[in-house]
């Protein structure tokens, strides 16, 4: 049993009707035991507990990102933990790094050791990110094996993943993409589909996606995005929108670019989610970590309730997380205290632009629960 006792922070959880006031949580045996204005150390309730003081921090449900390349036998592949509990994410949702002949290692070898909540969104091609041309073949789409493995491990995995892209798809074109979303709903899990290079064109993506799909990297800079000539949003979007379709950031080593994503918010075309796709070559710059990605997103006029709220209740609604995402009583006590630190500095993208950041997310503690036990990850000068 292990009893901790969150102090003074401002919580942040906008669907539990936390906006940053100051307020004590308490975690007993994994989960939240309660949450009050004021909880005393010496209070029945908290005897015992292990005092974590967060005076002048955020503290927020654990955060979760929802687009990491954590199976290191994949292609650009790091450690789950390395891009999860290491970099301020208590859950993170692997896209796509395994297929159906790689999930079962995935999980054995990697999700289960891992002290980082792991879901996958399996790759509708069987390889799965081994190579990196995934779809340029039909037959690497083997519906039978796809369900199969989704029968058998349906617990961990939370939707599918195809990659839209020119060097994925190669001569297949649009194809692989309108198979992977018949499949989707046939199965009836949510599709995340990267968009980039043409072809395929991003408005045929769109128009296949539906209630519940998302489409990543939706703000990349690369010609045929999200935005007309004129900075207008393209008319799919919205319809793909307006169907229930949902549009993540996943800022990428190539797919985010600040001037198109300070455009659509412009044109109050918001993001629904926010995602860093972690690899091997953006973990040490120019992406970091999920807070680093919100304190642009921050930058370029989103709300830090939203930014909170887009990486924590929302993702874990949209992807089935069971007790995750909310301060809520009797959820599981996962925990990223934050500050929110004033500085003066310059934030790139992914396309080479930069915007000034007045003040940051900073990473200060993670805390992380299995079964009844928690434990404590110290971010040692925000790292
Ligand atoms: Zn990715």
């Amino acid at each position: 049993m292990r009893k901790l006792l969150i102090k003074g922070g401002s919580l942040i959880s906008p669907v539990n009707g936390f906006r940053g006031e100051q307020g004590d949580v308490l975690a007993v045996d994994g989960r939240i035991a309660l949450i009050r204005d004021r909880i005393e150390e010496e209070s029945r309730e908290a005897e015992g507990a292990e005092v974590i003081h967060a005076e002048g921090c955020l503290v927020t449900p654990g955060l979760i990102d929802i687009h990491v390349h954590c199976y290191p036998k994949a292609f650009l592949g790091l450690d789950p933990d390395v891009l999860g509990i290491r970099r301020g994410c208590t859950t993170v949702l692997d896209a796509g790094s395994s297929g159906a002949d790689t999930y079962e290692d995935f999980r054995e070898n990697y999700i289960e050791k891992s002290r980082t909540k792991v879901f996958a969104l399996l790759n509708v091609s069987r390889e799965g990110l081994l190579r990196g041309h995934e779809l340029d073949d039909p037959e690497k789409i083997d519906r039978r094996a796809l369900k199969e493995t989704l029968d058998r491990y349906g617990d961990g995995i939370v939707g599918l993943k195809a990659r839209a892209s020119a060097s994925v798809v190669g001569e297949m074109g649009f194809a692989p993409i309108e198979m992977a979303a018949e499949i989707a709903h046939e199965v009836k899990r949510p599709l995340m589909v990267h968009v980039g290079n043409y072809p395929p064109a991003l408005t045929q993506v769109l128009n296949v996606l539906d209630r519940g799909d998302v489409v990543t990297h939706a703000f990349h800079g690369k010609k045929g995005g999200i935005l007309t000539e004129d900075g207008r949003i393209i008319p799919e979007a919205i319809q793909a929108r307006d169907r229930g379709v949902l549009f993540d950031v996943g800022h990428g080593v190539a797919s985010f670019s600040l001037r198109v994503f300070e455009k659509a918010l412009k044109e109050g075309f918001d993001c629904d989610l926010i995602s860093t796709d972690l690899h091997v070559e953006n973990y040490e710059g120019p992406v970091y970590n999920l807070a680093a990605v919100l304190s642009k997103a921050i930058a370029c006029g989103e709300t830090l309730e939203d930014a909170v709220e887009k990486t924590t209740s929302a993702p874990a609604r949209q992807f089935g997380l069971k007790e995750l995402g909310e301060l809520r009583e009797g959820y599981i006590a996962d925990f990223s205290i934050m500050e929110l630190a004033p500085c003066d500095e310059e934030a790139v993208d992914a396309v080479g632009d930069s915007i000034h950041l007045e003040k940051k997310l900073v990473l200060k503690k993670t805390i992380y629960s299995r079964g009844e036990e928690s434990e404590i990850f110290d971010h040692i000068a925000g790292k």
